[in-house]
Parts: C-alpha cells; structure tokens; sequence
C-alpha cells in the first residue's frame, strides 16, 4: 500500500503517521524529518535545508526529489510506505509518478487531513518534539505523562525552532498557495479521500484506518 498523508503545517500528519505505521507495519517517510536530521547532522544536505526550513520556505524541488527518489527505491518500502509532508508541489507529484511506475508502483490513496485554519497557529505552537525518538505532543491537546519527557523512551521534549509565531506564519501562506493545485491533481486521479482533522486525535485515526483497510 502506497499512501500520502496531505495537510497544512499543524494539521496532524505525523501524530497520525506515527499510529499508521504501526497499525499496518509500512515506512513512514517524512520530508521535514529527514531534514530536520540532516540538519542536525550538519551533513550537506541539512546545511542547504536549513537555508530554507529556518525561514518556512518549501525546500527547492530538485532536492527533495532527489532525496524521495531515493528513500522510496529502498528494499523495505516492498510492501508500502505512507508519504508524510511529501509532495507538496504538482512537480514533486509528478516527479513521484515517474519513480514509482519505474519501479512498478502506484499511489494507492491519498489522504487530506481537512483543519480549520484557525486551529493551526495554536496547534503549531503548542507542538513539542522527542529528540530521541521524534515522537510529537501538544502542550495542551496532547501533552505527556510528564511535563517535558516522553512517554514512549523518556526522551527530552523540545520546540521546532520553525514552530514560532512568525515562521509559522510564513509556512502556512506557502502551504496554502501549494496545497490547492495539488489536491485537485489527486482528485483528478480519483485518488483523493478528506478526513476531518478538526476533531479529536483518537476520532481522527479511526477515520483513517477505516479508509486504508478499505484500500489494502
Ligand atoms: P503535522 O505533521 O501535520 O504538521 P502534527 O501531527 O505535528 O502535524 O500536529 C501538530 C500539533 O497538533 C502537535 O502538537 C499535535 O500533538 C497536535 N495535534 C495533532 N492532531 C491533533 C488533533 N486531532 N487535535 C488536537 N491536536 C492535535
Ligand atoms: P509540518 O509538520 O509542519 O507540516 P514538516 O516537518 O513536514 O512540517 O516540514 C518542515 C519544513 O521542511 C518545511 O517548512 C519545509 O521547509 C521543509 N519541507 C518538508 N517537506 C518538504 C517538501 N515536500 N518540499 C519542500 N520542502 C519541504
Ligand atoms: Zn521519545
């Protein structure tokens, strides 16, 4: 099973990916994780992220196809993985067609997690990471046992320096402007299927799996 994950910056991709991927045993490939690594590995590819993450601006599209390109050719998507944050230009999309029919593959299903726009600057800021193992909380909607540790490996919790007032500002225009051409590329397709991601994270998952169990 081949899936994307769609939605503007806070609207719960990657607490969803994190449960889908361990419901259904598939890869979660994420875009604004691989980044966020490279750039705290300081390797080259992190330092031109950077440039770009930092400000809230999409990251030039022959990178970040080149580096999908790469991750979905490796042998343990054999049985699927779920796109999260990737595409998020019509040409990434159609760069991600090219690769997959090369290797005998499709996208199977794409899901738009439907926000309110009012509800994103406060899920954003909210937001705090694992730095052990990436998982995501809010302090409010969907905070940890214990304040600033991870329930899953005790981790430390920290904030996406990109998750401020002003860059969220910015990465939601640029979000906005993309989104639209590319959801209608995948409706074109008679691929696309919207989950209202304004209601609660546990409601929102039911939701999902019931669509991908339908797919499988
Ligand atoms: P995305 O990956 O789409 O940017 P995240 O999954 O990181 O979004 O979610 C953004 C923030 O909102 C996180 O702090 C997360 O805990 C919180 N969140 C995710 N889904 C919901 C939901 N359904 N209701 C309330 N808060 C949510
Ligand atoms: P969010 O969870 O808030 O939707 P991500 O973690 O997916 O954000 O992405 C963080 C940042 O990484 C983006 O603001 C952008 O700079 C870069 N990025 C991630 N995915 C892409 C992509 N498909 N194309 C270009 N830039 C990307
Ligand atoms: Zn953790």
């Amino acid at each position: 099973m081949q899936a994307i994950f769609m939605g503007l910056p806070g609207a719960g991709k990657g607490t969803q990916a994190e449960r889908i991927v361990e419901e259904f045993q598939i890869p979660h490939i994420s875009t604004g994780d691989i980044f966020r690594a490279a750039m705290s590995e300081g390797t080259p590819l992190g330092l031109k992220a950077k440039e770009y993450v930092d400000k809230g601006q999409l990251v030039p599209d022959d990178v970040t196809i080149g580096i999908v390109s790469e991750r979905v050719s490796r042998p343990d998507t054999a049985s699927g993985f779920l796109l999260d944050g990737f595409p998020r230009t019509v040409a990434q999309a159609e760069a991600l067609d090219k690769v997959l029919k090369e290797m005998g593959k499709e996208i199977d299903v794409v899901i738009h997690l439907n926000v309110d726009r009012g509800l994103l600057l406060e899920r954003l800021t909210g937001r705090r990471i694992c730095r052990s193992c990436g998982s995501t909380y809010h302090v409010v909607f969907n905070p940890p046992k214990v304040e600033g540790q991870c329930d899953k490996c005790g981790g430390e919790l920290y904030q996406r320096a990109d998750d401020t007032v002003e860059t969220v500002a910015t990465r939601l225009d640029v979000n906005i402007k993309q989104q639209e051409p590319l959801l209608q590329f995948y409706a074109a397709k008679g691929l696309l299927r919207t989950v209202d991601g304004d209601a609660e994270i546990n409601e929102v998952f039911g939701q999902i799996s019931h669509i991908l169990r339908g797919v499988q």
